[in-house]
């Protein structure tokens, strides 16, 4: 079996990841935060560990403000949905993944906000900037973006997103669903309030997790309610996070797994990964240019994301097709339908190849002499 899925989740895992998950279990998984006893704080231990090391590989302002949650669409939900009052107006990019547009366009369905969206491909970042600016009214509240396509590599500025945000005083949440551990990021210097990751794709963790973590000025109001673990008594979540946002049991064995994950990605092997993947991607790029039948999408955008179709074979034919072959790819429109359009893909998608640091040249080889077959 050849996998080619990274994008949507990594695999396999770092052996340490896997063998941490299985310590959890067997030897020390009490519930964190429900208790004195050594199991209890065993745990929670473990749980402000992989806060803190999330808080610095993301530029936070503090450990407490990493909230654990299922995954990035919780994180995305718990952020727009908490952050954005009636009578706001969001901008969003076209390159949004559902995790971010269904939210929006929930809260839009309901009258709650107006939302617009700004263009992304085939623009400069001066002209991308331009294009965001034009759109900012009296009532834009806020921008939520993607650093990092899901269908292709184009990545977005968000260094200069948030000084814009910084100077129109707008609130800037971003989905870091694909570049957490494959890009550099840092909350403060960017100017991010609110940054959304999953555990189980680029920083190596295995599925149960995500986080949502907040920059220092961005308080969402709290969208669930219950046992926090601390300040029983009162009707409302704690005033403070991350309790205020953690309601119910973590995923303990889930966020040890991602601090073991995380560690992987230490001295310099992040940068190691990236750059081994974009390796692999030019690698693939040229495969796949010596086939007169393929078409790629956004191929100059360097990265762990190629989007491709063959001409005449739909893109789900395509993948079930590869799947026999033992190619595990993923077709079809990524719950991405407007970065689709806007990459000019046919209406029922394309074939997306997702690399991760397991891969070798050899895998590209193997897909390559399948799509020739
Ligand atoms: N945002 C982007 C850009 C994604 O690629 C994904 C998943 O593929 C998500 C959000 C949602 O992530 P999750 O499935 O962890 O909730």
């Amino acid at each position: 079996m050849i996998y080619l899925d990274n994008a949507a989740t990594t695999f396999p895992k770092p052996r340490k990841v896997v063998e941490e998950v299985k310590r959890c279990i067997e030897r020390y998984c009490g519930n964190p935060g429900r208790g004195a006893h050594p199991l209890a704080m065993a745990a929670a231990e473990k749980i402000y560990a992989c806060r803190e090391l999330l808080c610095d590989l993301v530029g936070a302002p503090a450990p407490e403000r990493v909230i654990f949650t299922q995954n990035t669409t919780y994180a995305l939900n718990f952020a727009i949905k908490g952050s954005f009052c009636d009578g706001d107006h969001v901008l969003y990019s076209e390159l949004e993944h559902n995790a971010v547009r269904r939210p929006i366009l929930a809260l839009c369905a309901a009258h709650r906000i107006t939302a617009d969206t700004f263009p992304v491909v085939g623009l400069t970042e001066a002209e991308l900037l331009a294009e965001l600016e034009r759109r900012i009214t009296p009532k834009t509240r806020g921008i939520v973006c993607t650093h990092a396509s899901n269908v292709c590599s184009i990545t977005l500025p968000l260094a200069a997103i948030g000084r814009l945000c910084q100077r129109k005083g707008l609130l800037f949440l971003v989905d870091a669903a694909q570049s957490a551990g494959r890009l550099p990021l840092h909350m403060r210097e960017m100017h991010v309030d609110a940054l959304a990751l999953p555990g189980h794709k680029g920083l190596y963790g295995i599925q149960g997790c995500g986080a949502l973590v907040l920059g220092e000025r961005l308080l969402p109001k709290p969208l669930l309610e219950g046992g926090s673990g601390v300040d029983s008594i009162p009707a409302q979540m704690p005033e403070l996070p991350p309790e205020r946002y953690e309601a119910g049991t973590l995923a303990t064995p889930a966020i040890v797994g991602l601090a073991e994950g995380i560690r992987s990605l230490h001295n310099g092997q992040m940068q190691a990964v990236a750059k081994h993947e974009a390796e692999l991607f030019c690698a693939l790029r040229e495969r796949l240019s010596s086939l007169p039948d393929v078409v790629t999408y956004q191929p100059q955008a360097v990265g762990s994301v190629l989007l491709f179709n063959k001409k005449q074979v739909p893109a789900a034919e395509l993948g079930r097709r590869l799947a026999r072959d033992g190619i595990c790819v993923r077709a079809g429109l990524h719950c991405a339908p407007t970065a689709h359009q806007a990459l000019g893909t046919p209406q029922d998608g394309a074939v997306r190849i997702g690399l991760g640091r397991y891969n070798t040249k050899a895998h590209l080889d193997a897909l390559w002499r399948a799509l020739r077959k």
